[in-house]
């Protein structure tokens, strides 16, 4: 029978990696939950909407539409908001800096778990994000809890972004990740915490290869 895995944890612990590739193994769909709530960001930015205003932002909600698609060429998966390919958009710093403030409006919660629940009638699905496990799908028949040292991802953070040709000091982006990790964790809305029933998976000092296997593992014994 197919299952229903949520996978949520702190940023920077290779959430979204090992989720895709579980996700490729076992032949089920993944669903990246943080691209929706970056998607509405995106278009709440592009239509100059004030993330206060709940009647705009409800009438926005109305209006968009979100679908993802694997790209078998490039063998990634592409996020569409209303037809248009934002995967790269999406991914940008100014996007990045208002998510926690758009994903923290009740509105726009409510109107993406409903989408996320629509996506999981299928079964077969991964689904990532922060909150997956305890407020999407509390009977998720498998829930990973990932996490991280917070040094170790600060450096496995900054390895990328050199590889991008950015030079950023290690301090930044420890401090960065830090303050990531307590807004995820204290604010008022669906706070990132582990599921009584979810097991954790630290990624401190493990391999991409070694996390989806065990993940793997856990999904078929
Ligand atoms: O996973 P990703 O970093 O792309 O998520 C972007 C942001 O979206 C997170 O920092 C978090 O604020 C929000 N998010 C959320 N609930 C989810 C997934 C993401 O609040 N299920």
């Amino acid at each position: 029978p197919k299952l229903i895995i949520a996978v949520d944890g702190y940023s920077g612990c290779g959430k979204s990696t090992t989720a895709k590739q579980v996700a490729a193994r076992l032949g089920y769909t993944y669903i990246d939950t943080g691209a929706m709530y970056r998607s509405v960001t995106l278009f709440l930015l592009q239509h100059n909407i004030l993330f206060t205003d709940s009647h705009a932002v409800q009438d926005a909600l109305a209006q968009i539409s979100i679908s993802f698609k694997f790209n078998v060429i490039t063998g990634r998966n592409e996020t569409y908001l209303n037809g248009v390919n934002v995967e790269d958009e999406i991914r940008m710093l100014y996007v990045a800096n208002s998510v926690s403030k758009v994903s923290a409006l009740p509105e726009v919660r409510r109107t993406l778990v409903r989408l996320q629940h629509q996506m999981g009638q299928q079964r077969g699905i991964v689904m990532d994000g922060r909150d997956i496990g305890t407020q999407v799908f509390p009977d998720a028949e498998l829930k990973v809890f990932m996490t991280a040292d917070a040094l170790i991802r600060a450096q496995r953070r900054q390895v990328e972004l050199v590889d991008k040709g950015q030079a950023v000091a290690l301090e930044e982006i420890l401090d960065n990740i830090k303050k990531r990790d307590h807004d995820d964790t204290t604010r008022t809305v669906s706070p990132l915490r582990q599921a009584d029933d979810a097991l954790l998976l630290d990624t401190s000092y493990t391999t991409i290869d070694e996390q989806i296997d065990w993940v793997v593992q856990m999904a078929t014994e």
